[in-house]
Parts: structure tokens; C-alpha cells; sequence
């Protein structure tokens, strides 16, 4: 067996609500304009498009939240609170009647977005990585279990800062269903399981300033803080 040039990297991971168990994540997909009202604000059309995807990487997840470092080469930093969905099985071509047999459980997410970068890219069409797929972009709060929880369809979407509401949504404004973008998914990529679904955001989306306290909450599943370091 070769060896490797030097140690592998450390697998990322998320905690798993009530246990010791962590998750270990291997992809970051994540839905845009999921909500009607953020894609209004965002300045597109609300009707029902066929879902789009981009990702993350999976060492750009910041478990339980905890500090953001305000990242490099921006002035202008957004935040976007979502639902994550955790998978536990894959495959392809899964069919929407199957699709939450996949499902491990549901967290609570922070899509940190550099928006004049991901404003810059948009224009010049050019990929989204530098607006989005930054380190530590993804904080991650500590998944519940669908054998506990269930398969959460209704339930507020929220997002304060410095103790004032930003964001307001509910799930059952989700243009695409998480049965929906699974099956959606799986038909683009092969699922496995460890992949994350961060599943969009609702209005509200803004600009955070180093020393902001954020707390994200998805009714049903859970709550995630954050402060911008
Ligand atoms: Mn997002």
C-alpha cells in the first residue's frame, strides 16, 4: 500500500443532536432562490424555474457555528439562513416517493455569501466559488435526526441579528420540496451518503459587520449562533 506525501486531511463533520455521533459530510449542494420572496429581492422572476445548484466544499463548514471570520476580499458579506437536509443513503434517479428515505436528519444553516464577488461573477458570467464556496462559509448547527423530528414541511425560517429579526420564512414556502430537490439531485449527480442540501433562503438576505451575534433558528429542528469575527 503507498503511503500518503503527508497526513490526509481531517474529515469534516457535524454534530448529531443528543448523541456523541458526528456526521461526516462529503458534498455541499446548495438550492438557489428557493423562496419566492428572495428571489423578488434578488431581483428575478418568482415563478417556478426549473431549481438550480451550486456547492460548497465540504471543508468550508463551520460546525456548531461559534466565530465566522470575516472573510478576505469583500465589503460586503450576506448572510442567508436555510434548512440543511443530511443524507444518509444516495444513489441516482431516486424517485420523489423514496426521497426522505434518504434522509438522516435536518440542521440549521448559514449560506454566508460574498456578495459583491458572487454580484461580479453573476455579471461577467463567470462561476460562483468565490462568492459562495469560501472558508468557513458554511456554518452548520448540529443535525436532528428524522427518527426524531420527522420530516419537517411547515415551520418558521428565521434569522436575528444583534437580537433584531432579518429574516422571516417558512418552510412551507419552499418553491421546491425537499423530496422534490432530492429527486431533482440525484438526477444531476450521484447522491451518497454524508451529502448536505443547504435548501435556500427566504427574504430578508443582508450585510453583517465584524462583531454581529446571528442566531438562526428552523422551527422543529433547531437554532444556530454565529458571530462574525
Ligand atoms: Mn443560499
Amino acid at each position: 500500500m503507498p503511503s500518503y506525501a503527508f497526513p490526509p486531511p481531517q474529515q469534516p463533520a457535524v454534530a448529531v443532536r443528543g448523541t456523541s455521533m458526528l456526521f461526516p459530510a462529503r458534498r455541499v449542494y446548495c438550492v438557489g432562490r428557493n423562496y419566492a420572496a428572495h428571489a423578488i429581492e434578488m431581483g428575478h422572476d418568482p415563478n417556478r424555474e426549473p431549481p438550480f445548484f451550486f456547492m460548497k466544499t465540504p471543508d468550508a463548514l463551520l460546525p456548531d457555528g461559534g466565530t465566522f471570520p470575516y472573510p478576505t476580499e469583500t465589503e460586503d458579506v450576506h448572510h442567508e439562513v436555510e434548512m440543511v437536509v443530511a443524507l444518509e443513503k444516495g444513489g441516482r434517479d431516486i424517485p420523489e416517493a423514496d426521497a426522505l428515505d434518504l434522509v438522516f436528519g435536518y440542521g440549521v444553516g448559514i449560506d454566508f455569501t460574498r456578495r459583491d464577488l458572487q454580484a461580479e461573477a453573476k455579471k461577467l458570467a463567470r462561476p460562483w466559488e468565490v462568492g459562495k464556496a469560501f472558508d468557513h462559509a458554511a456554518p452548520c448547527g448540529p443535525l436532528a435526526r428524522a427518527a426524531e423530528i420527522g420530516h419537517p414541511t411547515k415551520g418558521a425560517v428565521t434569522l436575528d441579528v444583534n437580537g433584531a429579526r432579518r429574516q422571516t420564512g417558512d418552510l412551507d414556502q419552499l418553491i421546491w420540496t425537499v423530496p422534490e430537490m432530492i429527486a431533482y439531485l440525484s438526477r444531476l449527480f450521484e447522491l451518497a451518503p454524508g451529502d448536505l442540501i443547504f435548501t435556500g433562503t427566504p427574504s430578508g438576505v443582508g450585510p453583517v459587520a465584524r462583531g454581529d451575534a446571528l442566531n438562526g433558528a428552523v422551527e422543529g429542528v433547531g437554532e444556530l449562533r454565529v458571530t462574525v469575527g
